[in-house]
């Protein structure tokens, strides 16, 4: 095994090296540019209009639903279905969605190459419910989307989701115990016809997503809008630009022939594109600051015989979940099998990231220790990510600049069997600009160290907007949020910093709740720390209605008491400490590229941004403690009145 202060050292130059002073303000969010455009690379290239148009709306001005749901992903489906097997009905259901369909991050990406990262048997949701099969272990994107607008009829809700739709402003009126909420309708393609709508609801859930905002790099001068060939970003993939289609599975990139392309982003999305680029394009320039860890995919077909395996007992999803996050926080107890059995499970220290039971508090003075635990239990792992490249990528100097130096919770690790071996084709080249980035674009070229790499088409595929920088679920949908006496969130936590009840809800905010990392048990798998909520949102929701009699006309009202989100709140700064295993990593979205810790922060902004963290026990730990919870359905911490 490679020598270990060796290694450490040269994880901190590492990440020293690409750590800016301008932290987050490197990029630009496209929706948000100058560049008319640049800003117009964001527009709904998928929705179809004119049969929107022609849908009845199941909105109308002056409605009151029982729960308006704001997003149409993931998240919000699944939140609808947790809250009809609670016992709720369809119709009591209204959704809306800025975009043109369902999906949410499945609706707009549609990259050639796009797979989900984790298994398909435990990132799917309502697999059992659904009673369906996914066709791979890792299912493409285009599966994933048809699978979520199935969910959606089998639950009938399709009826029951207004599309194109914002929520502008979204205020709590205490006389009526109810939500007043601002719409914006998109009708037709160009907005011009906007229709602007005000309804009320009992409930309202926030369930608009973590990354939604495409982001590119801050160049000198004109930037990237300088350059005058064809561009997009990976988050709306444009066929008429590569040819193939947003439907096929394995599209075939029929107009890349002949041209030559460039792709800035070594991320998890451009792991999954660059293969396909390398498949049709003439010439390749793939420009790289920070090499992913890839590691083998070992994609392969369902079996039906063994599906019929893994699908046997009752409650298997929950329970193979849950295995998957126990092997990856080293919880499993001995001799406990391996249901998933890939790359993803074999990540001893993915557990530095989305917590763990053993290291759930950390003493401040115990911190080096528990980094110098998990960089030891990262030490082999990494060393065979590392060694692999070397066996796969032919060229030693390539092989070296695809070569990760940081541990292996810092950045999402990429799975891919064709990634790596592009770069022996002759016209694939990596443009390494070792932890610098690109220096600029011309009308035809992009620049990097120094020199000018003339392009047709340029990719862009690098990310999304931290949510660090939009810290509570109401900025992250962009919506106007006030809650009791008109405070808004920030408002509301202002002296204190995040505070919340499991994550879910916060006191001020009656009836309200979202779906978030703060505060709240997280995993690798995103789709199970969403079902998790969406359960426990339900299972709230439909207790308190039992506590009043069943059913109401209006007039209850849920909220979580002061008392109870302090005290949750300071057990996750208690917790805490355990995150400054981050503090190590080379820059990224996830640690406020590279800016988490802050050395100039005061002791209240360092407590501020500690109660912001997830809950320090993992996922797994997270479910008991829930389950405790509800023992005996006594909604601890909520109350709940009815007027
Ligand atoms: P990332 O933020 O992970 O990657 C952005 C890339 O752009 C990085 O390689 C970054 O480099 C690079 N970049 C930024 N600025 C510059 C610059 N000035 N010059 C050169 N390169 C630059 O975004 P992705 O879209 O790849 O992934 C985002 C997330 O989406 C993932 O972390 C994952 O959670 C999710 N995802 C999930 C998938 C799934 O299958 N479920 C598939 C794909 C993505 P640097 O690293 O140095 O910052």
């Amino acid at each position: 095994m490679e020598e270990f202060s060796r290694i450490q050292e040269k994880y901190t130059a590492e990440a020293q090296k690409r750590l800016r002073p301008d932290g987050t303000a490197q990029y630009q969010v496209l929706s948000q540019s100058d560049s008319n455009h640049l800003r117009h690379l964001v527009d709904d290239i998928w929705a179809d209009h004119a049969s929107l148009d022609a849908l009845p709306s199941p909105i109308k001005s002056g409605d009151c639903p029982k729960f308006l749901i704001i997003g149409a992903g993931m998240g919000g489906l699944v939140s609808a279905v947790r809250l009809i097997q609670a016992g709720f009905t369809a119709d009591q259901i209204r959704i809306i969605d800025t975009a043109g369909g369902i999906g949410g991050t499945w609706y707009w990406n549609r990259y050639p190459g796009l797979h989900c990262d984790i298994e398909s048997y435990i990132y799917l949701p309502l697999l059992e419910e659904m009673g369906y099969m996914p066709s791979h272990k890792y299912i493409p994107g285009v599966e994933i989307r048809h699978y979520l607008n199935d969910i959606v009829k089998r639950w009938d809700l399709k009826d029951k989701i207004l599309l194109r739709t914002k929520a502008d402003k979204v205020e709590w009126d205490d006389g009526a115990r109810l939500w007043k909420v601002d719409l914006t309708t998109q009708r037709g393609p160009t907005g011009a016809e906007n229709v602007s709508l005000t309804v009320k609801a009992e409930f309202v859930l926030l369930t608009a997503g973590l990354l939604t905002r495409p982001q590119i790099p801050r160049l000198p001068g004109a930037g990237i809008d300088g350059f005058k060939g064809d561009l997009f970003h990976t988050s709306l993939w444009n066929y008429a630009i590569t040819g193939g289609s947003s439907e096929d599975t394995v599209p075939v990139l029929s107009k890349l022939e002949g041209k030559r392309v460039g792709i800035i982003g070594t991320g998890a999305t451009a792991i999954q594109v660059v293969p396909y680029l390398a498949k049709h394009a003439k010439e390749v320039y793939v420009f790289q600051r920070t090499p992913s860890g890839v590691y083998a995919r070992n994609q392969r077909a369902t079996d039906p015989e063994e599906w019929k395996k893994v699908t046997a007992q009752p409650g298997w999803e929950l329970e193979r979940n849950k295995n998957f996050a126990s092997h990856i926080s080293g919880s499993a107890s001995p001799g406990t099998p391996d249901l998933v059995n890939d790359e993803w499970s074999k990540q001893p220290a993915y557990s530095a990231l989305v917590g763990d039971e053993k290291f759930a508090l950390v003493a401040p003075e115990k911190i080096p220790e528990v980094i110098g635990y998990f960089m030891a239990r990262d030490a082999e792992n990494s060393a065979r990510l590392r060694a692999r490249i070397a066996t796969i990528v032919k060229d030693e100097e390539t092989a070296k600049k695809l070569t990760p130096w940081y541990p292996a919770w810092c950045k999402r690790n990429t799975f891919s069997d064709t990634y790596l071996q592009t770069f022996n084709e002759p016209h694939v080249h990596l443009i390494d600009t070792d932890g610098r980035g690109v220096d600029g674009a011309t009308a035809h070229s992009i620049v990097a160290n120094g020199q000018e790499y003339p392009l047709d088409i340029l990719v862009l595929s690098t990310g999304y907007q931290s949510p660090a920088v939009l810290e509570n679920a109401a900025a992250r949908a962009d919506i106007k949020l006030f809650g009791r006496g008109g405070k808004t969130i920030p408002e509301s936590w202002a002296s204190t910093g995040t505070a919340t009840l499991h994550g879910y809800a916060s006191h001020g905010f009656p009836n309200l709740f979202w779906l978030s990392p703060s505060q709240t048990g997280v995993g690798a798998n995103h789709a199970f720390t969403l079902d998790t909520q969406c359960r426990h949102i339900a299972y709230v929701v439909a207790t308190a209605h039992k506590r009043v009699g069943g059913l109401t006309k209006g007039g209850l009202m849920i909220e979580v008491e002061e008392a109870a989100q302090e005290a949750w709140s300071q057990r996750i700064v208690q917790g805490a400490g355990r995150f400054a295993t981050m503090a190590i990593c080379t820059p990224s979205y996830i640690n406020n590229e590279g800016h988490i810790m802050d050395p100039n922060a005061s002791p209240e902004e360092m407590v501020k941004r500690a109660r912001a963290s997830p809950y320090s026990g993992g996922i797994v730990r997270f479910l008991k403690e829930l389950d405790t919870w509800r023992e005996g359905d006594k909604l601890s911490g909520i109350e709940v009145t009815i007027s």
